[in-house]
């Protein structure tokens, strides 16, 4: 073995708190390690009070970029020097690049959606149903909403961040958005073309819990796509396969803002079978 010619390594982090049991350096280092990168990806406990302490650390050691996660994908963006336009949108940040000596803040979430969506469907011209409100909820809403869904239905059991999301896709995107108050199990409209569970419902070690819609207005002709990683096959899921439905399982779109991610920091394109054996290896 010979030994190498710089010790210094490219740095990606992760900001959160909790975030002990975030996942994603696994996937991160694999990636980096299959594609011979000397780069390393360090998971990070920040309270909200050393944020900014912490972006400036991020400048200071010129680290290459990196994901924040809860509670700091609304606070970070006032650190930041550059917003890209559908993390504008949003109001949230979930990924950091840097260009030069500026640090600019992304939203991949909704991207990794999408990114899984194309494989089987053009958004354009779909009529989609939402459920939830929350961050996962507003990045997939405004990335169908650019990417030409004609309507999205927001069903959510809260009003105020329900008509908050409608209120932003209406007013920022050519979509045609509604509010459907979420107070007893969700009958699917039958023009419904893509259907999206984006609340934490199902999570582990939640996973008996149900997803409150009646599934006999699920038709097979309806895309059903849930944001729960882990387990990848949820209820929701396992019914929509049952019914001879195409479903899109939340770690494909975990793999997929990965993938957005690394290409971002190092303009090398991964192998997202790589990062999803990692994550596969870490939910068994
Ligand atoms: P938030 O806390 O921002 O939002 C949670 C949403 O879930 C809200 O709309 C909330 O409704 C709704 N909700 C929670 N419990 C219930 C319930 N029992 N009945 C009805 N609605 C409920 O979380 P995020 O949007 O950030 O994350 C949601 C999920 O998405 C998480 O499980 C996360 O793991 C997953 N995720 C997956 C990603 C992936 O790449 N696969 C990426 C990002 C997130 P209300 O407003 O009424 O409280």
């Amino acid at each position: 073995m010979t030994a190498p010619r710089s010790f210094q390594q490219e740095i990606c982090s992760l900001f959160g708190q909790p975030v002990a049991e975030n996942p994603t350096q696994y996937m991160l280092e694999r990636a980096f390690q299959h594609h011979g990168l000397d780069w390393r990806y360090i998971t990070l406990e920040v309270s909200p009070e050393n944020l900014a302490d912490a972006v400036r650390g991020m400048r200071a050691m010129g680290f290459r970029g990196g994901n924040c996660t809860i509670p700091h994908k609304v606070a970070v963006i006032e650190h930041l020097d550059e917003i890209a336009p559908s993390a504008a949108l949003m109001g949230a940040v979930n990924c950091i690049v840097r260009r030069g000596d500026r640090l600019v803040g992304e939203n991949t979430d909704g991207k990794g959606f999408l990114t899984s969506l194309r494989e089987v469907t053009d958004p354009r011209g779909k009529r989609v149903v939402l459920l939830g409100a929350g961050g996962a909820a507003r990045a997939i809403g405004v990335e169908l909403a650019l990417a030409g869904a004609a309507e999205i239905r927001v069903v959510n059991r809260n009003t105020d961040r329900g008509e908050s999301l409608v209120e932003l896709l209406n007013e920022k995107t050519p979509t045609h958005a509604h509010f459907v108050l979420w107070n007893k199990a969700y009958s699917l409209p039958e023009t419904t073309d893509v259907l999206v569970q984006c609340t934490s419902i199902g999570l582990y070690p939640d996973v008996d819990a149900r997803v409150a819609i009646d599934l006999d207005t699920l038709r097979k002709e309806v895309i059903v796509a849930d944001v729960i990683p882990n387990p990848p096959a949820t209820h929701l899921i396992q019914e929509a396969k049952q019914r001879g439905c195409i479903a899109l399982e939340g770690l494909g779109m975990l793999v997929n803002q990965g993938v957005i991610g690394f290409k971002l920091w190092t303009g090398v394109d991964p192998d997202p079978a790589v990062m999803r054996a990692a994550l596969e290896e870490v939910f068994a």
